[in-house]
């Protein structure tokens, strides 16, 4: 028994083999059970009993081989397989996702334009008369503070507190019948993980004839059901606001304790935002007749209440614009 001769020809046949197909064949002819080295197995017999001894290492030797060598083969093949293969899918690209941001400003637009307003983008720098005079500010109104405003240009310009502003623009331009939805950025002295310099805001505006206290709850009640779930209840509480009379603060049941009263909340109420109704002087202010048209006005932020969001966990509104990509992967 030639153990060189049988490599060698093993060898031989591997270099033309092209595909797994002949590669299987060739292991059958050499480690199949009717192949060259069972059969070379079956000669022992015939071998004088004091060769048999060498016979049987020259016979384990070759097996050890042929079997190496086939196993490599089988190695290489398939890392070429993988080289080759266009059908083998490709390392996937890792893709974005919206910001939580704009999935809640979706949903405010969504959820109003539904009921007729109409989304509009007013300034977010602005001159004196439209965030803070024309909505019936006095020079001395706490929003007007250096400490808690972004102001430039000694006063000139304002980073705009409110989307209020947007009131002024929309009825400067526009005669009654009025339904507007401002959405845009809001600028604060203020940071906490209640507060951003940054952040957004907005205002609904319904200027027409007749409109009532009613209207307001019936929109408010509308709004808090489609975005928070029909399990939530509105209230509204008098307040003070300079542009519009009478006031309101807007609460809403909390979700934690279901309007029992909790740590979280205020006796099961959590506060939301400002509403109202269009204050006459305003409405004089951009030359509406307030003996025949009123309106309402509601104003609320946009982080702040996808927070209280129940299936939304986010515990401080900063997080919303960091770059940490596993807070916002969850959106
Ligand atoms: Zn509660």
């Amino acid at each position: 028994m030639e153990v060189e001769s049988i490599l060698q020809k093993l060898n031989q046949e591997l270099l033309q083999a092209s595909n797994p197909k002949q590669l299987e064949v060739i292991k059958l002819n050499y480690l199949g059970r009717s192949g060259i080295i069972n059969d070379l197995a079956q000669k022992i017999k015939e071998i004088k009993p004091e060769q048999r001894s060498e016979f049987g290492k020259q016979l384990n030797l070759i097996k050890q081989e042929v079997t190496k060598i086939l196993e490599s083969h089988k190695i290489k093949d398939s890392e070429n397989k993988l080289e080759i293969d266009n059908s083998i899918p490709d390392k996937m690209p890792s893709t974005g996702s919206l910001h939580p941001t704009t999935h809640a400003i979706f949903q405010i637009q969504d959820i109003l334009s539904q009921i007729g307003f109409v989304r509009k983008r007013y300034r977010e720098i602005d001159d004196d008369w439209h965030p803070f005079k024309a909505l019936n500010m006095p020079d001395n109104h706490p929003a007007r503070d250096e400490w808690e405003t972004f102001f430039c240009e000694n006063g000139k310009w304002v980073l705009t507190p409110h989307t209020s502003n947007g009131q002024i623009w929309e009825m400067e331009n526009k005669k009654p019948p009025i339904k507007m939805l401002n959405i845009t950025k809001t600028y604060r002295r203020q940071i906490s993980p209640k507060h951003s310099p940054m952040f957004h805001q907005f205002e609904g505006l319904y200027v027409d004839k007749n409109v009532s206290i009613a209207h307001l709850k019936g929109t408010l009640d509308y709004f808090i059901k489609g975005f928070f779930g029909s399990n939530r209840e509105t209230r509204i509480r008098p307040y003070h606001f300079k542009f519009t009379e009478p006031s309101f603060e807007v609460d809403i049941t909390c979700d934690v304790c279901k309007g029992k009263g909790c740590k979280v909340c205020k006796a099961g109420w959590l506060e939301i935002g400002g509403a109202g109704m269009v204050h006459p002087n305003v409405l004089k202010n951009v030359g509406i007749n307030s003996k025949v048209y009123n309106g309402f006005a509601f104003g609320f932020g946009v982080e702040r209440p996808y927070m209280m969001k129940g299936d939304i966990n986010i515990p401080d509104i900063r997080m919303f614009y960091t770059t940490k990509l596993d807070v916002l992967k969850n959106f």
